[in-house]
């Protein structure tokens, strides 16, 4: 039985408590680790360690920052199948997903915003008057950095890594439910040279860890990612408290289908954008609007691939894994069945999977496909967040935009049109933080992401992220 530990001032400690919960592999449901059942006073001694480190590493100069983090982006990169396998046997996900995607890019965090910070300089400008202004852009301090479950290790770094490049010291919470790979990058960490107390990891649970970290009047700045509900709790506990915070929460996102479309791209494009890590991926389209004309033959099509993809022990070439608790695959599940009290009609799947062998407890669910429901029906308002997506149809513009935007969310949309001009008029309709074009998922970490309306505060990536992890001061100066 593995044993994770917290990291706090450069070393691997035991929880205050000495308390660990169970670690489950939702292939297998069975226990296969433990982690920290933190509390306040971790975090204490974590922000205690921060504190001490923050004077000499934000007065260090860039180029070594820069450095230590491209040397960190080097050992992911090093120790990639070693990660991938943790990924996948703490997630659930497929070990050819983590070791393409997951791995590489929380590497590509690192390298990204250790290179980054060596181009991000103070902005100054000449004004009437004979004076010039500049506006210095320091680190805030110690960053609150809070992640989900479903991309671990992928974005516990895309937070981690800005904060600390832009010369913050960082207290990070991974998700309890996935802390396996975040622990593994504490070693590495250790072995990257990184000063003792720069970055904390502290795990355990949301309610005491995170709550703890939110709480903390030493911790002026909160990057948050998971659920809306949580995000509600997160702000209303900062904002009284003045933290600079961002917030990436939930989403229901829109993928609209025009007649006019590359049938064919379309098609193979939102098996993916439907199922990909299971349906766990925010930026996953969840309601699929068709356009009538082509509404049948897309149907067809979509269920005869979707009915072909295979669902199975994450470590095998597989489609899908297992979703990622039984908590989660019971929520999912019950979707289904408000779909159906809802009038809607299961095209494809919609039961969970039974496997032998190793797998035979694990956690998985059929691809489903449900159509018939009305677009303001809870099915198609709640983010479900799992291998579950409704069919649509829709005879104008208009009406699919008044469909794809009738959500509380607002993170993310795609579109399939070969008319650009519709292509750009129905974007800019759209009211979500990033569309996409004939495409999906296509990441340039340059570019700000984030979501609309209850999906999020604030944008983080590019430069957007070293201006969220610094205070902007202006400093005037009469010549
Ligand atoms: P969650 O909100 O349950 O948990 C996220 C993190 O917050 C975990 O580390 C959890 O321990 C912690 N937490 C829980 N309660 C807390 C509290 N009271 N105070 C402080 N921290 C607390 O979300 P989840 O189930 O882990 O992740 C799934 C959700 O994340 C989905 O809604 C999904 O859409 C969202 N998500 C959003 C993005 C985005 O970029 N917008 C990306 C990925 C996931």
């Amino acid at each position: 039985m593995q044993i994770i530990e917290n990291y706090i001032g450069g070393k691997l400690l035991k929880p205050v408590s000495g308390e660990y919960l169970d670690n489950f592999n939702p292939a297998t449901g069975s226990v296969y680790s433990q982690i920290p059942d933190s509390d306040q006073r971790d975090v204490e001694m974590a922000v205690e360690a921060a504190k001490n480190a923050f004077k000499k590493w934000s007065e260090t100069p860039y180029e070594q920052r820069s450095r230590i983090l491209c040397k960190i982006a080097d050992l992911i990169e090093e120790n990639l199948d070693r990660l991938a396998l943790a990924e996948s046997t703490d997630n659930g996900k497929p070990l050819k997903l983590a070791t393409k995607v997951d791995i590489p890019r929380a590497s590509a965090n690192f390298r990204f915003y250790g290179t980054a910070i060596m181009h991000y300089a103070s902005k100054s400008h000449y004004m009437e008057g004979n004076a010039v202004n500049y506006t210095m852009r320091e680190p805030i301090g110690i960053a609150g950095c809070i992640s989900p479950w479903n991309l671990p290790l992928y974005l516990f770094t895309w937070k981690i890594a800005p904060a600390l490049a832009a010369g913050n010291c960082v207290v990070a919470k991974p998700s309890e439910v996935t802390p396996m790979t975040a622990y593994l990058l504490s070693e590495i960490c250790i072995e990257a040279g990184l000063p003792d107390g720069v970055l904390n990891i502290v795990h355990g649970l949301g309610p005491k860890v995170g709550q703890a970290i939110t709480e903390h009047t030493e911790i002026p700045v909160i990057s948050f990612t998971g659920g809306t509900v949580t995000g509600k709790n997160i702000a209303a506990i900062a904002a009284p408290m003045f933290k600079k915070m961002s917030l990436e929460l939930g989403g229901k996102n829109p993928n609209i289908i025009f007649a006019d479309c590359d049938f064919d791209e379309a098609l193979k494009t939102t098996v993916l954008s439907s199922f990909a890590n299971q349906g766990q991926i925010c930026l996953c389209g969840s309601r699929i609007f068709v356009q009538r004309e082509i509404y049948d033959k897309f149907k067809d099509a979509f269920v005869e691939k979707v009915k072909k993809l295979t669902v199975g022990d994450p470590l095998e070439q597989v489609n899908l894994g297992a979703v990622v608790s039984k908590p989660h695959q019971e929520k999912v599940l019950s979707y289904v069945e408000l779909a159906k009290e809802e009038g809607g009609v299961v095209l494809a799947g919609g039961n969970k999977v039974t496997l032998e062998g190793r797998c035979k407890e694990g956690y998985f669910i059929e691809p489903t496909i449900i159509e018939g429901l009305d677009y303001k029906c809870r099915t198609n308002q709640e983010e479900i967040f799992g291998p579950v997506v409704t069919l649509t149809p829709f005879d104008t513009e208009e009406e699919a935009l008044e469909m794809a935007n009738s959500t509380q969310y607002g993170l993310a949309g795609t579109i399939w049109t070969s008319n650009l001009k519709k292509a750009h008029r129905v974007a800019h309709e759209l009211k979500s933080g990033i569309v996409w074009i004939n495409c999906w998922l296509l990441r340039d970490l340059r570019t700000p992401f984030g979501g609309m309306k209850n999906s999020g505060v604030g944008r983080e990536g590019g430069f957007e992220a070293l201006d969220f992890f610094t205070e902007p001061k202006n400093i005037c100066v009469k010549l």
